[in-house]
C-alpha cells in the first residue's frame, strides 16, 4: 500500500451537516452524554478486537490489557477519550465517520418538525452517537491505527467547525499503539470537563455498566465486569438503563427489559429489552434490523444475531451470553445449531412473557408498546403458529366498542362481551379506519349492538388468514357469506321484515342489469340504512384483501361480489323494473356500494355520465 497519501479534504454528506448543527442546538442541555458515546463507541472497539483476536491472536501486539483511558490536557483545553480496540483504516474512516450508513438519514430528516422536544426525541431514536462529540467541542480530531497494520499506516481525521463544519481532512499519520484516540478541543465555556473529577463523575454516571476498565488520568473509575453477569439484586435501574442506551445506541431510556439466566441443557444469559419508540425504518426492511449481541462466555461473537429471536421480535435489544457455544461459531454455524434454536425458543418465550406481564400489570405502558411494535406482533401470528395462542392475546384492535382509534380492545375483551348466543368474533377490514368505521356491513350488528372488530391495519388481511379462532369461538367477517344472527339474543329486531321470495322479481331485474359484474344479487340482512353492500362469497377472497393483493402486483382468483340490497330504503323500493331508466339505476347502486367499501370504480367517466342522466330525470319531473 502506498504510504503517500496526501492530505485530503473531504465534503460530509449534506445529511451529515444538517444533523451536526440539529444536534448541537437540540442536546445542549444534555452535554455530557459525549462522553457515554465516546466510552460506547470504544468498548464496541475492543470486543470487535477481542472477537477479531479468536482466530489471530497477533492482532493483542504487545498489549493485551484493552481499556479506555481519559485524560485531560488544561494548557491544550482538551479532553482525550483513548482506546486500544480494533481501530479504523483509512477507507473505514471516510465510510463510518464520514458518512451516516443507516438507511432513511433523508426521510428521517424530513420527518423532523422545528419543535425542539419533538425533534430531541427523533434524533435520539435515530442515534447520536460520535457526532455528540461536536455538543462539547468545536474541533474533533481523531487518529486511529488498525489492529494489524504498521505504526506509519494510521489516520489522522480532524473537522473544524470553525471552517464551516461541512467538510473535514483525513491524512496518514503515525501511531505506535493500536486503536482510536478522540481529541476534542472544548468549546469557550465548557472548561468544566477539564477537571478530572468532573469527568470522573460523569464516567460514572454513564458507564459503571462498561465491561472494560475505564481509566480517567491513570485512576479505573467504574466496576469494569460485565453488567448481564452480575447479580441482579447488584445491578440499579440506573445501571439497566445505561447499559440499554450502550447496546442499543439509543438515547431515550427503554421501556422495559428481563434479564436472566438461564440453566439446563443449554446455559445462557440474557438481558433483553423493548425499546420506548419504534426505529423509524422498522417496518420497511423486516431482514435488517435486529438488535441483540451474542457473547459466549464474555467474548463478544457478533452483532445483530438475528438467529436468536424470529424476525418479528426484530425490535428487542439487548445479550444473549451462552456458556456452551464455542468461540469460534459463525452465522452459518449459528444458523444450523440446535442448541440455538433452544436459546432462540427460550428468548422468544421470555419477550412474549414480559409482554404479558406488562399488558396485565402495566396496561398504560402495553398501550404505548402496542402503538409503537404492534404491527410487528401481527406478523408474529403469522410467522410463529408454536406461539400463535400467546401473541393472539397480546393483539389490540379497534372496535365498535370504542370511541377512537387509539382506544383499543383485546380479543378477550371482546370474547367476554359477546352475547348470548353469539359463536363468532366479528370483524370488518377496510382502509382506512374511517372507512372500516363507517362501513354499510355494521350496521345491522350496531343496531343490535353487537360489537365488531375494526381491522384497518394493512396486515390485517393476513393476520385474519392465519388467526381463524380464538378459544375455540371462529373468526369471522361482516362482509362474506350469509349472515344469521337470528340465534344471537342481543337488542332489536334478529328476524328480517321482508319474507324469502317477496323480491324476486326485483332481484331477477338486477342480476339481468349488473350481469357479469355480480356473482348474484340478494336482500341483505346486514343494512338498515344505506341501500346496498357487497359482499364476498362464502368461500371468496375478501374484496378488500383482493384489492391489497392487486396493488402489491399479484394474482387474484377471480371472484365477483355479490350485492345485497336493504329493500326498506326509499331508493330501493323506487326501483321499478319497468323503468326506462332502470339499468342505470341498478348500476349507480352497485357504484355507490363499491365506493362505500373503499373500492374504485372501474369505469369513473361511465359513472359520471350515469348519475348526470339521472340527475337530469328528477329535474325533468
Ligand atoms: P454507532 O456506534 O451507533 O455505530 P457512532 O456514531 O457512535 O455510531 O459510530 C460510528 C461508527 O464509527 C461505529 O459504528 C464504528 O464503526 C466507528 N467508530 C467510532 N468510534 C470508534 C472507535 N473508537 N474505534 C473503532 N471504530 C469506531
Ligand atoms: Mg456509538
Amino acid at each position: 500500500m502506498s504510504t503517500a497519501v496526501a492530505r485530503e479534504t473531504l465534503g460530509f454528506q449534506a445529511e451529515v451537516k444538517q444533523l451536526l448543527d440539529l444536534m448541537i442546538h437540540s442536546l445542549y442541555s444534555n452535554k455530557e452524554i459525549f462522553l457515554r458515546e465516546l466510552i460506547s463507541n470504544g468498548a464496541d472497539a475492543a470486543d470487535k478486537l477481542r472477537f477479531e483476536a479468536l482466530a489471530n491472536s497477533a492482532l493483542y501486539e504487545s498489549d493485551p490489557e484493552l481499556k479506555i483511558r481519559i485524560s485531560v490536557d488544561k494548557a491544550a483545553r482538551t479532553i482525550t477519550v483513548s482506546d486500544n480496540g480494533i481501530g479504523m483504516s483509512r477507507e473505514e474512516v471516510i465510510a463510518n465517520i464520514g458518512t451516516i450508513a443507516k438507511s432513511g438519514t433523508r426521510e428521517f430528516l424530513q420527518s423532523l418538525t422545528g419543535d425542539r422536544a419533538k425533534d430531541l426525541r427523533l434524533i435520539g431514536q435515530f442515534g447520536v452517537g460520535f457526532y455528540s462529540s461536536f455538543i462539547v467541542a468545536d474541533r474533533v480530531t481523531l487518529v486511529t491505527r488498525r489492529a494489524g497494520l504498521a505504526p506509519t499506516e494510521a489516520v489522522r481525521w480532524e473537522c473544524d467547525m470553525a471552517k464551516g463544519g461541512g467538510e473535514y481532512t483525513v491524512e496518514p499519520a503515525e501511531k505506535a499503539a493500536r486503536g482510536t484516540d478522540v481529541i476534542l478541543h472544548l468549546r469557550e465555556g465548557e472548561d468544566e470537563l477539564l477537571d478530572p473529577f468532573r469527568v470522573k463523575e460523569i464516567v460514572r454516571k454513564y458507564s459503571d455498566h462498561i465491561a472494560l476498565p475505564v481509566l480517567v488520568e491513570g485512576e479505573t473509575v467504574n466496576q469494569a465486569s460485565a453488567l448481564w453477569a452480575r447479580p441482579k439484586n447488584e445491578i440499579t435501574e440506573a445501571q439497566y438503563v445505561e447499559f440499554y442506551k450502550h447496546v442499543a445506541h439509543d438515547f431515550e431510556p427503554p421501556l422495559a427489559w428481563t434479564h436472566n439466566r438461564v440453566e439446563g441443557r443449554q446455559e445462557y444469559v440474557q438481558l433483553l429489552y423493548i425499546p420506548s419508540r419504534a426505529p423509524f425504518d422498522l417496518y420497511w426492511d423486516r431482514r435488517k434490523r435486529h438488535g441483540v449481541k451474542l457473547y459466549v462466555r464474555r467474548v463478544f461473537i457478533l452483532d445483530d444475531a438475528e438467529q436468536l429471536l424470529p424476525a418479528y421480535l426484530r425490535f428487542v435489544k439487548g445479550v444473549v451470553d451462552a456458556a456452551d457455544l464455542p468461540l469460534n461459531v459463525s452465522r452459518e454455524i449459528l444458523q444450523q445449531s440446535r442448541d440455538v434454536e433452544a436459546i432462540r425458543a427460550g428468548c422468544t418465550k421470555r419477550v412474549l412473557g414480559l409482554l404479558e406481564d406488562l399488558a396485565e400489570k402495566q396496561p398504560e405502558k402495553y398501550a404505548q408498546f402496542w402503538r409503537e411494535f404492534g404491527r410487528a406482533l401481527k406478523e408474529g401470528v403469522i410467522e410463529d403458529p408454536a406461539n400463535r395462542e400467546t401473541l393472539a392475546k397480546l393483539l389490540r384492535f379497534s372496535s365498535t366498542h370504542t370511541d377512537s382509534e387509539e382506544e383499543t380492545v383485546a380479543l378477550d375483551d371482546y370474547v367476554g362481551r359477546m352475547k348470548e348466543g353469539q359463536e363468532a368474533i366479528y370483524y370488518v377490514t377496510a382502509e382506512p379506519f374511517a372507512a372500516a368505521k363507517g362501513s354499510p356491513h355494521l350496521e345491522v350488528f350496531r343496531r343490535r349492538a353487537i360489537e365488531v372488530l375494526l381491522l384497518h391495519d394493512r396486515i390485517d388481511e393476513w393476520l385474519v388468514g392465519h388467526l381463524t379462532e380464538f378459544q375455540g369461538k371462529p373468526l369471522v367477517s361482516v362482509a362474506r357469506g350469509d349472515l344469521d344472527l337470528s340465534k344471537i339474543k342481543a337488542e332489536g329486531a334478529a328476524e328480517p321484515t321482508w319474507k324469502v321470495g317477496e323480491h324476486a322479481e326485483l332481484l331477477r331485474a338486477l342480476r339481468r342489469a349488473l350481469g357479469e359484474r355480480v356473482k348474484d344479487v340478494r336482500v341483505s340482512a346486514r343494512l338498515t340504512e344505506s341501500p346496498a353492500c357487497l359482499v364476498a362469497d362464502e368461500h371468496d377472497i375478501g374484496l378488500n384483501f383482493a384489492r391489497l393483493l392487486k396493488a402489491a402486483g399479484q394474482k387474484v382468483p377471480a371472484a365477483k361480489p355479490i350485492l345485497e340490497v336493504n329493500p326498506a330504503h326509499p331508493l330501493v323500493a323506487r326501483l321499478k323494473p319497468e323503468d326506462a331508466h332502470f339499468d342505470d339505476w341498478a348500476a349507480l347502486l352497485f357504484e355507490q356500494a363499491l365506493v362505500a367499501e373503499g373500492g374504485q370504480l372501474e369505469d369513473p367517466a361511465a359513472f359520471v355520465r350515469r348519475t348526470n342522466r339521472l340527475m337530469l330525470q328528477i329535474g325533468a319531473n
